[in-house]
């Protein structure tokens, strides 16, 4: 906007109401995305008004999962309306200012900075319990340009139980702290497999990454900081990504649906 001082962010004025949720991880392929909607449907099952910010500069898979995949926001004067979704949450996706689907979002620091700010600001959230933002993977510009914009906002890290996916998860974290963001606690994800045949619990990717990240952030910032649950791999979980209706409506009574609405609860 040529020239016009910039709108403010609602969600970061003192007297907001609305609690922000920046969902961080590590790598990507950990299941960010999918614990990003299953939590904002998990609260919205609570009663709760839940707008989504999907800015994923790589992934922005977040629109898809939620059921309205080829939706593109609408626009009411200068402002943006946010997407609903068959599950009664409101999505905006970096994805969606793309001119075009098929585009690459190749913006540096700056362009990828006012994306962000006008999916806050630009954006008729109305008024909003929770906020849920999908980062980037790692410890770029967007988590950077948040923590400026939103140091309120409280950070869910995301991590698989491999050692490696823990290691660079707690330099997520640790950035977000660096922002001033407190870390509400992690979630491990791809915890184990449960045998079909035997019922046996397969550790397919390992152990301990999720207690790893907790007690190492823990150490460095001088708070608890929790494991919030460890969440099955679960075919179900992946096909309700794929079908946009995530697993804790289409199937809430598997292990892993039961773990992200306690999550959800615990929040
Ligand atoms: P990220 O946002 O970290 O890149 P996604 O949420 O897109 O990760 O997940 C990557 C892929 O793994 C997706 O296809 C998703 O459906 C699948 N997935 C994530 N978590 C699980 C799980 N617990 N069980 C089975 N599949 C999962």
């Amino acid at each position: 906007r040529g020239g016009q001082a910039q709108r403010e962010i609602p969600f970061a004025q003192p007297g907001s109401l609305t609690r922000v949720f920046a969902i961080a991880s590590g790598k990507g392929g950990v299941g960010k995305s999918s614990v990003t909607v299953n939590l904002a449907l998990a609260m919205a099952q609570q009663g709760l008004k839940v707008g989504v910010v999907d800015a994923d500069i790589y992934g922005h898979s977040v629109p898809a999962m939620l059921g309205v995949a080829d939706a593109r926001p609408t626009q009411v004067d200068d402002l943006i309306m946010p997407v609903p979704t068959p599950s009664g949450v409101s999505v905006i996706s970096i994805g969606m200012l793309k001119p075009r689907r098929d585009q690459v979002v190749a913006w540096r620091g700056p362009m990828l900075d006012r994306a962000l700010v006008q999916m806050l600001s630009d954006v008729y959230w109305g008024d909003l319990d929770a906020l849920l933002l999908d980062l980037p993977p790692g410890t770029g510009d967007i988590a950077i340009s948040l923590g400026q914009h939103l140091p309120n906002a409280e950070v869910v890290v995301v991590t698989t139980p491999q050692e490696a996916a823990a290691e660079v998860a707690e330099r997520a974290g640790t950035m977000a702290s660096m922002m001033h963001q407190r870390v509400v606690g992690v979630v491990e994800n791809m915890s184990y497999f449960v045998s079909p045949e035997s019922g046996e619990k397969l550790e397919i990717f390992g152990s301990g990454g999720g207690d790893r990240v907790a007690a190492t952030l823990s150490q460095r910032f001088g708070y608890d900081v929790r494991v919030l649950g460890r969440i099955p791999l679960d075919p179900s979980l992946r096909e309700g990504g794929d079908a946009g209706k995530p697993i804790v409506e289409s199937d809430p009574t598997t292990p892993a649906a039961q773990q992200l609405l306690a999550i959800a609860q615990g929040l």
